[in-house]
């Protein structure tokens, strides 16, 4: 449809200068990000703190940072006061997958995105999940168990069952297990998940799978390098003298130092740099309103998220320099001179 004006002497008014000018995005000095972590006892969540907060801050954004000691009704009320002290985007790190759900809505409430960091809420309205592949994480532990031990009893060490993580990195695990099992070579022989990922709750079911199978144990899968710390403990306390192969996950120093002393066989590492940076470019877009590119959808139980998935890395005693000391994670004079 063309409209032509004839014989108007004057053109309209525009009625208020705001009706005609375009919605200017924030500019990035005026954002404020908030960050709602669950714990900051891992090695990696202190690192996730400072390096999320620094890339923030070198966009030119402002940053509030919250950690909630693994206690979900102190995450929502830390997550509702950034909420209503006008974050601009909020970065979530649930303690319970299905829990913060309540988050989201109250954030969706408010008009502020939010980022599903690290961990899936389920079942909420998200705007981006950025993680790692964390099946590729199970399936590169027992990869690496597989070639060190192709037969034999199995024990494995799941995380949290409140962290959709943990059943990823399981899912990763009884992928690359399960031919073996179904011939027969491999025998898993206790499975169980770890309240809150705790190391004291990983020594106690380790203690329990040892008991149970009169200390027949082959290999020991665990969900990390923290939970893995629980189990060479339980070790010990049952007076086990020779090391049974152990995985982890983190590239915790102490795990690293556990490579290097033939205590663990490996773990996995997750560039927490490569993962802070890309989240802190996202969280600003997001809050500016601007379009993201993203390669994944994943289905959290109410939606397809648009995700970013960044890659694990194995690391073996023999690889530690080309990974964790090379990438900047951990200094050489940190892992050999400690
Ligand atoms: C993370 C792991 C971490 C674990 C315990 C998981 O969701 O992906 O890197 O070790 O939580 O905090």
């Amino acid at each position: 449809v063309i409209f032509i004006l004839v014989g108007c002497q004057t053109p309209p008014e525009p009625i208020h200068d705001e009706e005609i000018e375009p919605v200017q995005s924030l500019s990035v000095d005026d954002i404020t990000v908030g960050l709602s972590m669950d714990t900051l006892i891992e090695e990696r969540w202190q690192k996730d703190r400072d390096m999320f907060s620094e890339a923030v801050q070198e966009l030119g954004a402002d940053i509030i940072v919250k950690a909630a000691n693994g206690n979900d009704a102190l995450q929502i009320a830390q997550a509702e006061r950034m909420i209503s002290d006008g974050v601009d985007v909020l970065v979530l790190v649930p303690h319970n997958a299905e829990a913060a759900a309540t988050i989201v809505g109250r954030a969706q409430a408010a008009g502020i995105p939010v980022i599903s960091y690290d961990r899936l809420v389920k079942n909420a309205n998200v705007d981006l999940y950025i993680s790692f592949d964390n099946e590729e994480v199970g399936r590169l532990q027992a990869e690496a168990m597989l070639k060190a031990v192709p037969s034999g009893q199995y024990v494995y060490i799941g995380g949290a069952s409140t962290d959709n993580n943990a059943h990823l990195m399981r899912e990763g695990v009884y992928e690359v297990l399960k031919p073996h099992i179904d011939a027969g070579r491999i025998q898993v022989v206790y499975d169980e998940w770890t309240d809150a990922w705790k190391p004291s709750e990983a020594k106690a079911n380790m203690l329990e799978a040892l008991s149970a199978n009169d200390h027949d144990i082959d290999a020991v899968i665990a969900a990390n390098d923290a939970t893995a710390g629980g189990v060479i403990e339980a070790l010990k306390e049952a007076g086990i003298e020779q090391t049974i192969p152990i995985v982890g996950q983190d590239a915790e120093l102490q795990g690293i130092t556990r490579l290097i002393d033939d205590q663990q066989l490996m773990t996995v590492y997750k560039s927490i740099k490569a993962l802070t940076q890309k989240a802190a470019e996202v969280a600003i877009k997001l809050a500016k309103d601007e379009p993201l590119e993203t390669s994944h959808l994943i289905n959290n139980g109410k939606k397809d998220v648009p995700t970013i998935f960044l890659t694990p890395v194995s690391v073996t005693k023999e690889t530690i320099k080309e990974t964790v000391i090379d990438d900047g994670f951990h200094s050489h004079e940190s892992i050999y001179l400690e």
